[in-house]
């Protein structure tokens, strides 16, 4: 136990004796201020006398330097501790979820030149996304690279031309699809009434309970698709042209790929 605490120890020791020895050496100086005589220390280092000093002063700047590196060297390993610390909180999200969210874009973004996926290169401090760096591995192989956008303009170019491509679509689905719906609707209107109708047949003894139950078995087979068509046309409707700003989510819906060069966008294929 004694032992163990002396070896941890013995660093410390070292320092103590190094800060007691320079300081008696920086002592030895007279004239000037600490500045000056710590120059002259340093530059006849070789006339150190090895020996501890006893005078109360060296021992305490050889005190001051063993805690000082002492204090260094804890606050090093509560450093070290909470990088650890945090490693494994960063390993606790899941597989293949990065830390810092890339463009939108980064997975549907091809060179034009080569056909090769364009690269996304995320930068980081460690704590933030510092700059997304767009680049063709294949053509830097060749070195035939070309300066490509920024990731921002292209994302702002690709949101406009989504935007306009599809909100105009939008407007025009959305009547047709009102007008589908009005049809389902009056439809099922229709089929309400002559159930009715068939109920008093039946009521009234002018068909069978059969035939009755086989028409009733019917219109609640229309009326129930109706339904499931007008539910997904409602569906259908919510989810047009909804661009209100540049997902993942949106440029899946819409684009395929998108072929880039030191120009900006060359092609879009949609989906
Ligand atoms: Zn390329």
């Amino acid at each position: 136990m004694k032992k163990a605490f002396l070896k941890k120890n013995i660093p410390y020791l070292a320092f103590f004796y190094l800060g007691d020895i320079f300081s008696h050496h920086i002592n030895s100086y007279v004239g000037g201020d600490l500045i000056d005589r710590l120059f002259q220390a340093v530059i006849e280092i070789e006339t150190i006398r090895l020996y501890p000093s006893l005078v109360p002063k060296d021992l305490l700047v050889g005190f001051i330097l063993a805690i000082l590196i002492k204090f260094i060297i804890y606050s090093k390993g509560k450093n070290a501790n909470n990088i650890i610390k945090s490693r494994k909180r960063n390993k606790m999200f899941k597989w293949g979820e990065r830390k810092y969210e890339n463009s939108p874009l980064a997975t549907f973004v091809r060179c034009n030149k080569c056909g090769y996926k364009i690269r996304f290169g995320i930068s980081s401090n460690g704590k933030e996304l510092v700059s997304i760096n767009l680049y063709c591995y294949h053509c830097r192989m060749l070195e035939q690279e070309e300066k490509l956008p920024h990731h921002k303009e292209l994302e702002k170019e690709v949101f406009k031309i989504l935007k306009d491509k599809f909100h105009t679509d939008k407007t025009e689905k959305k009547k047709l699809l009102d007008e589908q719906k009005e049809l389902y609707d009056k439809k099922n209107d229709q089929l309400l009434k002559k159930k009715m109708i068939e109920f008093e047949n039946y009521k009234f003894g002018k068909i069978s309970r059969e035939d009755f139950m086989e028409i009733k078995n019917q219109i609640q087979e229309s009326e129930e698709e109706n339904k499931e068509r007008i539910e997904a046309i409602d569906e259908e409707l919510k989810q047009a042209g909804n661009i209100d700003s540049l997902t993942k989510e949106i440029v899946e819906k819409y684009i395929d790929r998108i072929y880039i060069s030191g120009k900006g966008i060359e092609r879009i294929e949609y989906q």
